[in-house]
């Protein structure tokens, strides 16, 4: 079985990741993020719909509420560990 295609946003607090072949483009992850992070991406998802993309480096807070909403787990973040102070 082919691997899926993941694409990777390397995000100041977070890693995140997105699935197209598993997003439909519902636009929840879209609604739900508390700092109106995403938007829609050129990259088309598994019914030529349009799937998403963090809007800059930075916003993204890595609190994870796309991927608990996404029905179709077709987003992955993992929260970067603050730096320690020096
Ligand atoms: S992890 Fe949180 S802040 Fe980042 S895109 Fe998802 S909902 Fe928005
Ligand atoms: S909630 Fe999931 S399926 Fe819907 S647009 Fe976002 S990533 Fe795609």
């Amino acid at each position: 079985m082919p691997e899926k295609e993941v694409i990777k946003f390397d995000q100041e607090r977070s890693l995140w990741h997105i699935f197209p072949e598993y997003c439909k483009g519902c636009g929840l992850c879209k609604e739900k993020c508390p700092n109106q992070v995403l938007i829609w991406s050129d990259k088309l998802g598994v019914y030529g719909t349009p799937t998403v993309r963090p809007k800059d480096e930075d916003s993204c807070i890595g609190c994870g509420i796309c991927q608990m909403v996404c029905p179709d787990c077709a987003i992955s973040v993992i929260r970067k560990r603050k730096k320690k102070a020096v």
